[in-house]
Parts: C-alpha cells; sequence; structure tokens
C-alpha cells in the first residue's frame, strides 16, 4: 500500500497479474440481465453488473413534453440518468448535477443513433435509468438496460447496445473497471457498441494512455461488449420465451 494524502491507494494488480477482487484483465465482473422487470412501463429491465444494480424503464413513443421538442419527421429521444441518494457510501445530493445531465446527454445521442426515429414523427421515446447502487461503470450498466428496456417495449432499432469500461489498472490494460480501479487507475475508457457493424456510438475518456494502448483498450472493450450482447440477447430470450409475467 502507498499513500496519496490521507487515502490509503489499493495494489490494483497483483504480480501474477491479477486485479483487486482476483479477475484477469480482461475477464468482467459476474452480470445479470432480467428483461420486463417493471409491469406499469412500456419495456424495463434490471441489470446487476458486479456491485452495480441499475433499473430502466422506457415509454413511448408517446406525446412529447415539453411540446416545442416536437419534431414533425421523427421521434425524439430523451434519456434521464440518475443516481438514488443511496446508491453511494457517501449520501449524494439527489437530483440531477452536471455529471448526470451530461450521462444523460451522451446516452440520448447514443440511442438516438441506434432507433429508427422517423417511423413514429412527432412523438418521445422516453428512456429512465435509475442507479440503485453504483460501482463504477453505470453510464455503461444504464445503456445496456435501457436497450434491453427499448428492446422489451418493442422499440425498432439496428441493433441492442451493449456498453462496458475499459482502462488503466496498475500499468495494464483492464476490462470493466469496478470502483477502486475506477478511482485509483490511470485511465476510464466507457463506450458502447453497436455489434453488428462495429461502430462505436459512445467513446469517452479519462485519464491517459499511449496510442498502442488506446489501439489495445479498444479492442478488448469491443471483445467486452460482444460478450454482454450475447447476454442481453439470452435476458430477452428468457422474457420471451418463457412468457414470465412482470414483477
Ligand atoms: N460516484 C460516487 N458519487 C458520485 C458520482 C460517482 O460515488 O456523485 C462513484 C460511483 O460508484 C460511480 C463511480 O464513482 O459508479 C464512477 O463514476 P463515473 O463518473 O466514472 O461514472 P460511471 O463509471 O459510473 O459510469
Amino acid at each position: 500500500m502507498g499513500s496519496v494524502g490521507a487515502k490509503e491507494v489499493p495494489v490494483l494488480l497483483s504480480p501474477e497479474g491479477l486485479r483487486i477482487d482476483g479477475r484477469h484483465l480482461d475477464e468482467l465482473r459476474p452480470i445479470r440481465i432480467v428483461a420486463g422487470a417493471l409491469r406499469q412501463a412500456d419495456g424495463s429491465a434490471f441489470v446487476e453488473w458486479g456491485a452495480n444494480k441499475v433499473m430502466a424503464a422506457v415509454y413511448g413513443p408517446r406525446e412529447v413534453h415539453p411540446r416545442h421538442l416536437q419534431q414533425n419527421n421523427k421521434a425524439i429521444v430523451q434519456c434521464r440518468y440518475n443516481m438514488a441518494a443511496f446508491s453511494v457510501d457517501e449520501r449524494k445530493r439527489p437530483g440531477l448535477d452536471r455529471r448526470s445531465q451530461e450521462i444523460s446527454k451522451v446516452i440520448s445521442e447514443a440511442f438516438e443513433s441506434v432507433i429508427f426515429a422517423e417511423e413514429f414523427p412527432r412523438t418521445s421515446i422516453d428512456i429512465y435509468i435509475e442507479v440503485l447502487q453504483a460501482n463504477a461503470g453505470t453510464r455503461c450498466a444504464g445503456i445496456v438496460a435501457a436497450s434491453v428496456a427499448l428492446a422489451d417495449a418493442g422499440i425498432p432499432m439496428v441493433d441492442l447496445l451493449p456498453a462496458v469500461a475499459v482502462g488503466k489498472v496498475g500499468g495494464a490494460i483492464a476490462l470493466d473497471l469496478k470502483k477502486e480501479e475506477d478511482n485509483f487507475g490511470e485511465a476510464d475508457m466507457p463506450m458502447a457498441l453497436v455489434p453488428q457493424s462495429g461502430r462505436l456510438v459512445l467513446l469517452q475518456m479519462e485519464g491517459h494512455m499511449t496510442r498502442e494502448e488506446l489501439s489495445k483498450s479498444l479492442d478488448l472493450g469491443v471483445t467486452g461488449c460482444r460478450a454482454i450482447y450475447e447476454k442481453m440477447k439470452q435476458a430477452l430470450r428468457d422474457r420471451y420465451a418463457g412468457g414470465e409475467a412482470a414483477a
């Protein structure tokens, strides 16, 4: 253990190349996806991903509020990402802070690029993402949940949208960072992929990487997204093949 100020910096990578929770560098945290977790919404999904717990609800296509946002040639896609006050160790101030607004905006834009919005002119497709428990990677867990919720609502899309964060911890490129890795690592790069075309519709980065590390991170993230994609499709098959009723 080294120390920075009063905070202890954990050892992020063991000499054997294992991470703080024993994972390999290319290993995802366990993921569980339940499609259709809510009764009221048009579509919904609950995602447990490591210690993250995220609920997504989708409404629409429906009337646009506020009305002046209405577009004559397509639906608008409005996402609201919110972290519950009890979702983190230190109580978070409730409400939409700058971070939540930015995340809501980039997620709206990611979905705008995969939803066939022109099929529903003058309507709104509303996506609500509620983070109930957070442990890094919540925007990615939110995208995965929202994507399954959109499919559950029957919204036509080019493809599902798997997402994952890649980063640099202890000098190595690692898949799916957890909280300590996000806090004390050298870089964090969330991304969302359209699996069939290989197009990235969300890519953000904080921290520092070399060009080679960036390229390796993209490859690792794409592989991670493809694995998550399989779990998303399975969640939808479980819901519709089993015909299970919403809770
Ligand atoms: N976090 C927190 N309080 C906040 C915002 C974030 O404790 O107000 C934590 C939370 O665990 C979150 C992590 O920091 O998952 C990383 O946040 P980041 O902004 O990188 O977004 P995320 O990785 O969740 O998409």
